[in-house]
């Protein structure tokens, strides 16, 4: 097993376009930057866990590129190890939503001619851990039976969390629907909620070969993690922490005030912020900006104020399409469908909402925006997020 010391330290290359070539040359510049010889994989079962959220054109900036997923896997094939790509985005967890999951995302027709294997098990696997958060975790079983992972995450803003990276892209590993019970579990307390996204990951990487690849070549900023816009930041980050890669992506994305993972993870003493010791390849000050946060984003200092104060989800008719998929897997089933001059669109009852802003998540139409509430406004302005 490779060591998931969590001051492991982060390789950012430049890759300024999805051609196979600049992102074939980045992952293996950055994978060499910390140490990691792929031909040690020959033989081993590799499971590649991309960010499919949604089934979503890939120039949307939603989902990991399917160029990237390409090269990640050709590279592993290529040197002899059996490779699988597993996901499980919103929604249900089954071989015909899977399939059409790949195919939306560009996934199927990317890896033609490559002998890799697109996973449509929807078979789990229950493992126990010591988490702070839980001591049960069920994952998909290809990522329990591998023997290495590799979190190929994107970088982009989230509603709820601040960021998506590296940490919260493992729970994805978390089948279908099970997300949305695990979202009511935890109900208002998103720390609570990012701490079992945290020991999923622990659980993975104390338990399997590790290792991040982050697409950071078109990222997302705004309304993430899909309603945002791209952002184009040109790079490609490896770690064999998912931890200090966080801390990489917030760094340059300038999310590190609200990017919620980051003070559990410290705290836990699993990342710290990653200065000259830690940082490998290109230069990171060629890669920082500034990206918009998500309008619900509410940073970690304001996890706790009462559930009333914190933004609000509001469907706007005028959008909506009556889909009803946020009305299916919002975890308090707060969602109503409302039939009204011949048009149905959904309606939230706040009163029990928890505010997990998965009906803005996995609406497809953008018909779901989050109002922005005083106290949340002005830390946003202040830079009081953490
Ligand atoms: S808000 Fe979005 S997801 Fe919900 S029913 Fe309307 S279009 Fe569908
Ligand atoms: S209405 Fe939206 S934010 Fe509220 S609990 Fe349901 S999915 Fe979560």
């Amino acid at each position: 097993m490779v060591s998931s010391d969590s001051f492991q330290p982060v390789s950012i290359r430049k890759c300024p376009t999805y051609g196979a070539d600049d992102v074939s040359a980045a992952i293996m510049s950055a994978l060499s930057d910390i140490g990691c010889d792929v031909s040690l994989s020959k033989g081993k079962k590799v499971c590649i866990k991309p960010n499919l959220l949604m089934k979503s054109d890939p120039e949307k900036a939603v989902t990991t590129h399917p160029s990237v997923v390409r090269e990640t896997a050709r590279i592993f094939c290529e040197a002899g190890a059996f490779v699988t790509i597993a996901e499980s985005g919103g929604g249900s967890y089954t071989p015909e939503s899977m399939r059409n999951s790949y195919k939306a995302c560009g996934v199927t027709q990317a890896l033609s001619g490559l002998d890799a294997v697109l996973n449509e098990d929807p078979s789990t696997e229950t493992l126990s851990f010591d988490g702070v958060s839980s001591k049960l975790f069920e994952v998909l079983k290809p990522l329990a039976d591998a023997d290495i992972i590799v979190d190929l995450c994107k970088l982009k803003t989230h509603g709820l969390t601040g960021m998506t990276c590296a940490v919260k892209n493992m729970f994805g590993a978390v089948p279908g629907v099970k997300k949305f019970e695990t979202h009511a579990r935890y109900g208002r307390d998103a720390a609570a909620f990012m701490n079992y996204a945290v020991d999923i990951c622990r659980l993975l990487e104390s338990t399997h070969e590790f290792l991040a690849i982050c697409d950071a070549v078109e990222c997302m900023e705004g309304n993430g993690p899909s309603g945002g816009t791209p952002k184009h930041v040109g790079a490609i980050l490896a770690s064999r922490s998912p931890y200090m890669l966080d801390e990489a992506a917030a760094d340059i994305s300038g999310l590190s005030s609200c990017a919620l993972m980051l003070p559990l993870t410290e705290k836990r003493g699993l990342s710290k912020k990653p200065d000259g010791a830690y940082l490998r390849g290109d230069d990171i000050s060629g890669f920082r900006t500034q990206f918009r946060r998500a309008d619900s984003a509410v940073g970690f200092a304001l996890t706790n104020i009462p559930g009333f104060m914190k933004p609000r989800p509001h469907v706007d008719p005028s959008i909506c399409r009556g889909c009803g998929e946020c009305a299916s897997n919002c975890p308090e089933k707060t969602i109503t469908m409302v039939k009204k001059s011949g048009r149905t669109t959904a309606k939230i009852k706040l009163g029990r909402c928890i505010r997990c802003y998965c009906c803005q998540e996995l609406c497809r139409f953008k018909a779901v925006e989050v109002k922005r509430i005083p106290v949340a406004e002005l830390a946003n302005r202040i830079g009081f997020m953490r």
